[in-house]
């Protein structure tokens, strides 16, 4: 897939496996800046659960990609959170449904489907100004992005999240269960033949670990400022 020179053009390109905080941070370092915020995650959940409600298997490449050739996605971004409409309709919540996210990991390894999502993605992207996260902006979608960063973290730290968000919504949690998903996940994203998790060479790696969610925002803010003592957020 062809991309246009994106060099003056302003992309953060935040990556890094599930639960390791990039939706949250990723929201606010857009908001301290201005930009406008893209899930892509989000993207590829919209196509899963579309493709599942109208009874297409996760296998069938050709179903999926008239999904994808069909659907209309877009956002809404608030101060305090982000909207995900599909064909129109606040699909936020409905995304979130765990189901969803193992089906997903499934629909986003077909290349098709990649291939759709990532063109929809740098369309969203042209005039810059966008902090985009998910598991291949800075090595596929945006390879030219200004700046790039891979938040990580244990799948222990990333399930005991995971665990402690849904016990806050009264939803019933077993730890370990969580955990392991994790751990399914990431092997099927990290070892898929297209587009897999990988860290960019050039990005700043940050083990969320034992950080909270401001001190993350505050680094990469840091950082961000630092390399641009000798030039400026343009576009
Ligand atoms: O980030 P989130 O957990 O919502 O992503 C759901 C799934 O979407 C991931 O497990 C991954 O399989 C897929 N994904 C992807 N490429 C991206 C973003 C997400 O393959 N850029």
């Amino acid at each position: 897939m062809p991309i246009k020179n994106q060099k003056n053009k302003t992309i953060i390109a935040i990556d890094g496996p599930a639960g390791a905080g990039k939706t949250t941070i990723s929201r606010l370092v857009a908001n301290h800046l201005g930009f406008t915020y893209i899930d892509t995650g989000a993207m590829y959940r919209a196509v899963a659960l579309k493709a599942y409600e109208n009874g297409i298997d996760t296998d069938d490449e050709k179903g999926l990609e008239s999904i994808c050739k069909k659907i209309k996605i877009t956002f809404k971004t608030t101060k305090k959170e982000n909207r995900i409409f599909v064909n129109g309709k606040d699909w936020s919540e409905k995304i979130r449904q765990p189901f969803v996210g193992e089906i997903t990991s499934r629909t986003s390894a077909k290349p098709r489907v990649r291939e759709a999502m990532v063109k929809l993605q740098r369309r969203m992207g042209r005039n810059g100004k966008v902090v985009m996260e998910g598991r291949d902006i800075g090595t596929v979608v945006f390879p030219n992005a200004r700046f790039k960063f891979y938040l990580d973290a244990s799948p222990e730290t990333r399930g005991k999240r995971r665990y402690l968000e849904l016990i806050a919504k009264n939803e019933k949690a077993l730890l370990q269960d969580i955990i392991d998903e994790i751990k399914k996940r990431d092997k099927r994203d990290l070892s898929r033949e297209h587009s897999p998790l990988k860290m960019a060479k050039d990005a700043v790696y940050i083990d969320t670990s034992n950080m909270t969610i401001n001190d993350v925002v505050e680094k990469m803010l840091r950082v961000i400022k630092e390399r641009l003592k000798f030039g400026s957020l343009c576009c």
